[in-house]
């Protein structure tokens, strides 16, 4: 089987299975006193401090979560509830039009539920934020905004976006701003306290740590109020009790991923450029959608002409090539993707969309085995297509 879904989830490295596995076998909870406990404490705050180190935070910045999904919902939920609650006019969330639903869905909910509003950040045709319409909508009421969410980038189209000007824009009215990095770290250089971003989301198992752990990085100033409550663990935002293995695998994960950054990047870029040349050469009706030079080195995106998404990935699938349509199904039934339509592309041409992402392990015959079987499942999904239109 060919591999080209390293953005859904990716492999774990192997020094962190082994030391995970070795963490297993030992017991200790990281809030008891006794001498268990201060040993699994020291591999909490050994695993926060090189998380830290490695993305420019304080190791007090780091708050461990179960992913990207729970660091997001704690930055939206948390500071909007936190600002709000500060002054009441600040009811309105800026967030992009083509954000993770791990973003757009708590920000919708709290519309939905908790009298917020929200303004979706409009997008150009290569997914990119539109910096002067931001800075109109701050400048012009800037009172009313309780925060601001970009993220780094796209998981979909991959295009990375402007976050230096959003900062600058955003912080001239002193209003926080969040971004979502999970598709970010270890692939593009994140310094947190750089960017000047306020809360940063990440997830292990998209850097080679396993799945359930991640963490939001939050400058101290902030104090959002918690989604979860309990024993008060984590500067009182998130309680339960830290998973030290998983958190020491997040620790090791960070470091390695960011120290192996430029050389990964450097490589997964000259296979994605190669991918894309290989792909747009053959004359499959493709379009290629994102950026195409501010776009994530293991990102290829692209639409195929009177194709659906899923039937191409069902039939790449059969031929032993594992692929994304990029987009989730709702209830098991595709959707055209929000973030191709936010870029301008009509429902019919979204949902040929098909993402190949590349990782560690992906290789030039990954690419070659991938192009020997494109052409004939392309020419299935188009004749399987069309006479389903016809019959329609
Ligand atoms: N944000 C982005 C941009 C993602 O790509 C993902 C996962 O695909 C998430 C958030 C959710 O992260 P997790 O799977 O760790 O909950």
């Amino acid at each position: 089987m060919v591999y080209f879904d390293h953005a859904a989830t990716t492999d774990v490295f192997p020094e962190v299975i082994s030391a995970l596995a070795a963490n297993l076998a030992v017991t200790g909870n990281a809030s008891s006193l006794h001498h268990s406990g201060r040993e699994a404490r020291k591999h909490v705050e050994i695993a926060r401090e090189n998380i830290a180190m490695s993305l420019g935070a304080l190791p007090s910045e780091v708050i461990f979560t179960a992913g990207g999904t729970e660091a997001d919902n704690l930055a939206i939920k948390g500071l909007f509830w936190a600002r709000h609650n500060a002054n009441p006019t600040a009811n309105t969330i800026l967030a992009s039009a083509i954000e993770h639903h791990a973003v757009l869905d708590p920000v919708q909910w709290l519309v939905d539920t908790h009298q917020a509003q929200v303004e979706w950040i409009p997008v150009d045709a290569d997914g990119v934020v539109d910096i002067e319409w931001l800075r109109h909508r701050i400048d012009s009421d800037p009172e009313t905004v309780a925060l601001v969410s970009v993220m780094w980038a796209n998981n979909e189209v991959g295009t990375v976006q402007p976050l230096t000007e959003v900062v600058e824009i955003v912080h001239a009215h002193k209003i926080p701003v969040h971004s979502d990095a999970v598709q970010a770290v270890g692939s593009l250089h994140v310094d947190f306290a750089a960017s000047g971003v306020d809360a940063l989301s990440l997830s292990g198992h998209k850097i080679g740590a396993p799945i359930g752990i991640g963490a939001l990085l939050l400058k101290r100033e902030y104090k959002p109020v918690p989604v979860l409550h309990g024993g008060g663990q984590e500067r009182e935002v998130r309680s339960g009790t830290l998973p030290t293995s998983l958190i020491l695998a997040l620790g090791q994960a960070v470091s390695l991923a960011v120290q192996k950054q430029p050389q990964h990047a450097d490589r997964t870029t000259q296979l994605r450029d190669q991918l894309i040349t290989m792909i747009e050469s053959a004359d499959l009706g493709a379009t290629l959608r994102g950026h195409r030079t501010q776009r994530l080195p293991g990102n290829v995106h692209f639409t195929f002409e009177d194709c659906e998404g899923d039937a191409l990935l069902m039939l790449l699938d059969a031929a032993g090539v594992q692929v994304s349509t990029g987009s989730a199904c709702t209830a098991g039934i595709p959707q055209p993707s929000h973030v191709l339509l936010a870029m301008g592309i009509p429902v019919s041409t979204a949902v040929g969309a098909l993402r190949f992402s590349l990782g560690r392990t992906s290789t030039e015959s990954d690419l070659h085995r991938l192009l020997e079987v494109l052409p004939g499942v392309v020419e299935r999904a188009r004749r399987a297509g069309k006479s389903l239109r016809a019959k329609v």
